[in-house]
């Protein structure tokens, strides 16, 4: 996911990670409407090194593109596996292996973005207030209740789980421009 505004500091910090993308494991995102992003993940098994490693690379290329949320889905892994940080600070890293909600509460309509489909900013309705289980990096089950952007930036990234994007949340017309806005978008930038 990424953030509506902010122009500024994107900017900044696209910068810094030109400096930082050579000892850094960026991975390629796929990019709306690629059909892969429609893959169910499936469940980790087992929390390894491979997924600690998985969570690591994820996260370099979130910070990096920048954005504040991404799925495995997005970097064509298909298991459940969310990163998510909303600090300014880019040092509050959520990782969140098999997410579940256990409980939603509330609505709450916001402006969303997603590193799969740049440039595009569409309002969603989500739940307010989540409460989700997960696994951590070493594999122990945590819970956390979440409201407002981090609340929404969950329920976003495990749309994508879900193999969901954000923009289908869109009437059929809407979504319709939209294809037609981003191959036209593709075919200027050949
Ligand atoms: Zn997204």
């Amino acid at each position: 996911m990424t953030k509506a505004h902010g122009l500024p500091w994107r900017v900044k910090f696209c910068i810094q990670s030109i400096k930082l993308a050579s000892i850094m494991a960026i991975l390629q995102i796929l990019q709306y409407p690629d059909e892969r992003l429609h893959t169910i993940a499936k469940k980790v098994v087992q929390v390894n090194d491979v997924t600690r490693k998985l969570v690591k690379n994820m996260a370099q290329t979130m910070y990096a593109a920048p954005g504040v949320g991404l799925a495995a889905t997005q970097v064509d892994v298909h298991e459940q596996v969310i990163v998510v940080d909303i600090s300014e600070t880019h040092n509050e890293l959520r990782v969140f292996i098999n997410p579940e909600i256990l409980c939603i509460s509330g609505e709450i309509e916001g402006e969303e973005g997603c590193l799969s489909v740049p440039g595009i900013y569409e309002n969603v309705r989500r739940a307010e207030k989540v409460t989700v289980r997960a696994l951590d990096q070493n594999g122990e089950t945590f819970t956390l209740e979440a409201e407002g952007f981090l609340a929404v930036c969950i329920q976003h990234e495990m749309d994508h789980l879900r193999g969901k994007v954000f923009v289908e949340y869109l009437s059929q017309l809407k979504q319709t421009r939209l294809r037609a806005k981003l191959k036209k978008r593709r075919r200027e930038a050949l």
